[in-house]
């Protein structure tokens, strides 16, 4: 059974992968990336009870899981659809977290960061690696919040992370914190 708050969004559509055309508000061309469709999945393999176009008040999120009882809002701005788009995507960020919403925009190089929040990934960083940078992110900005589910992903994957893709420091300093204990994969 879904316990999902009820923030006054609906889901619409969890399992597709396009999204009709002007659904998606920061897309401004019908469809959602393969990239963005590949994040959720991987996402909600560990967080579970995730909602792909959230609608939030009439404002269309990419992705939004319920981490115990808290919105963890995940919105992927791939660099080619959101240059230029900076002004609107920082004033969405910025009116979801006044709803107590937690919001990452993972940003594609060469976009940078909005926000404290948000997440800078390398040009064409794959899903897997962006479903890693988004929970290793949660992990500092949720805390306690986040399944230990989210540390047993991180640390099951073969290689550890390179410096250069953790840009984000408090990322950096957990990953150190683990390789020190003895999980080398992070
Ligand atoms: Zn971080």
């Amino acid at each position: 059974m879904s316990i999902m708050p009820n923030w006054g969004g609906a889901g619409v559509g969890r399992y597709k992968t396009r999204c009709p055309p002007g659904v998606c508000q920061v897309d401004p061309v019908p469809g959602t990336s393969k990239l963005e469709a590949e994040l959720f999945n991987q996402l909600n393999y560990v967080l579970g009870d995730g909602v792909q176009h959230w609608n939030f008040f009439g404002r269309k999120v990419d992705m939004m899981f319920n981490i115990d009882s808290h919105g963890l809002i995940v919105e992927y701005d791939g660099a080619y659809w959101h240059r230029g788009r900076e002004r609107s995507d920082r004033e969405k960020a910025e009116l979801l977290s006044e709803y107590r919403l937690t919001v990452i925009r993972v940003r594609e190089d060469p976009l940078r960061p909005l926000r404290h929040e948000d997440l800078w990934v390398p040009k064409g960083a794959d899903a897997i690696l962006c479903a890693r940078l988004v929970l290793l992110h949660a992990m500092h900005l949720l805390r306690w919040r986040m399944p230990q589910r989210a540390e047993g992903f991180l640390i099951a994957a073969a290689a550890p992370l390179d410096r250069e893709q953790v840009p984000c420091r408090s990322c950096w300093s957990l990953a150190r914190r683990y390789r020190r204990r003895g999980d080398a994969a992070i």
